[in-house]
């Protein structure tokens, strides 16, 4: 847990947004409080995508036989050598293996069934399982197979080596407006992509977006994304990136993650989030109801963009207007990107991960190790729950 801690602190007296958050919980960074409202009918206008960038298609699609193992594709723990942890999530670790068969390097995500089910993930895994599985794009990591245990899930992605942005971000305190605009631009098309299959992320953040061995971004970590064609009701996400429409317990869609693109712009320019308090109902108080303050070394059109991002106004709000996502791609902050040559990787990024070797893991903190042992024959009371795995 990198982000300052949110945690404890207790309310303040009520003022007039206490009801408005009031049932919002103390959290960690990653949370997630109900997912009961799932089948509401759209309340709000939400504009629809357009599909404008058609030709800003992914070039890695996967091959189709996911290779891993000699024998096919049928993959379990025995098939990888587990080497150290790689970081850990709200409800899981993630490993370092290599393949036994064809020695490359991965990242096997692990949930302890047991733990997703007391809590009530169950649904979150399989949907991040199932949208892993069905996109394809350079900027967002690849999922090859999965499989289970008696006591786990596993997930295997593609190692992605150069740790998270949010390590480079602290390094540097804060970005120029040309690194920001590199990574923001790489992001973008991410959600873009993702946007255009109905899907919404739900969890944008610089822990979430890795550095592959070029310096071009994945974005990981899918637990709360979802197929969304209207409007879904649970409240999860991060607190600082958490849109108002969320914290009001609104019905939301694809604009939320819109939001959270403008909350992480800022905190590549400035180093935090735009409405940072450490007494959590405070920042809720913040989003939902104050403007985000511009450093004045802001470039006019950075101000503009974000203005436009960090709206509440959801119909005022970027890529939710009638032109889509273009609102943002043609907008002067991006007028010097070059978004056909980002989407096949041919902008050399701002910072090369410097690596040893293909499983060079210098990159990202140490964690403590799992002390039970992976694999072990037991009961298993929720294999029934992840049928797919
Ligand atoms: P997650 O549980 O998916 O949020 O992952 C927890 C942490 O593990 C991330 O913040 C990364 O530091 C690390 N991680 C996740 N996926 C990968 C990957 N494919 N390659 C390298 N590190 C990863």
């Amino acid at each position: 847990m990198k982000f300052e801690e949110l945690t404890s602190a207790e309310p303040d007296e009520p003022d007039l947004l206490a009801n408005e958050i009031s049932h919002l919980e103390a959290s960690t960074h990653t949370m997630m409080i109900d997912d009961s409202h799932q089948n509401h009918q759209n309340q709000e206008q939400q504009g629809q995508e357009p599909h404008l960038v058609p030709h800003m298609q992914p070039s890695n699609t996967p091959t189709t036989c996911r290779k891993i193992s000699s024998s096919g594709c049928q993959i379990n723990l025995n098939t990888f050598h587990l080497q150290r942890t790689l970081g850990t999530g709200s409800f899981g670790r993630v490993h370092l293996v290599q393949s036994k068969f064809n020695q490359k390097f991965y990242a096997l995500k692990v949930l302890k069934k047991a733990d997703v089910v007391r809590s009530k993930q169950v649904e979150h895994t399989r949907n991040e399982r199932s949208i892993l599985m069905s996109i394809s794009h350079p900027f967002l990591i690849n999922l090859w197979d999965t499989f289970q245990d008696d006591a786990n899930l596993y997930m295997v992605m593609d190692y992605v080596p150069g740790g998270e942005l949010f390590s480079v971000l602290r390094k540097s305190k804060r970005f120029s407006e040309n690194i920001a605009r590199f990574y923001a631009a790489e992001v973008l098309l991410g959600l873009v992509y993702l946007h255009n299959k109905d899907i919404i992320y739900r969890d944008l953040k610089p822990e979430n977006i890795l550095l592959d061995s070029e310096g071009n971004i994945k974005i990981t970590d899918f637990g709360f994304a979802k197929h969304v064609v209207d409007v879904t009701w649970t409240l999860c996400g991060t607190p600082d990136y958490l849109a108002p429409e969320i914290i009001q317990s609104k019905g939301y869609g694809k604009p939320a993650d819109y939001w959270s693109f403008g909350v992480l712009i800022y905190e590549m320019l400035v180093g935090s989030a735009p409405f940072y308090d450490e007494n959590q109902f405070k920042l809720y108080e913040k989003i939902v109801a104050c403007k985000p303050v511009y450093p004045s070394y802001f470039s006019a059109s950075a101000k503009d963009l974000l203005s436009h991002l960090l709206t509440k106004d959801l119909s005022n709000r970027f890529g939710n207007l009638k032109r889509g996502c273009s609102d943002i791609i043609e907008h002067p902050w991006f007028q010097p990107m070059d978004f056909e040559k980002l989407i096949h990787r041919k902008i050399t990024p701002p910072y090369i991960p410097k690596l040893q070797g293909e499983g060079d893991t210098s990159n990202f903190d140490k964690y403590p190790e799992e002390t039970v042992p992976y694999g072990l024959a037991q009961a298993d009371p929720h294999r029934h729950l992840f049928p797919e795995f």
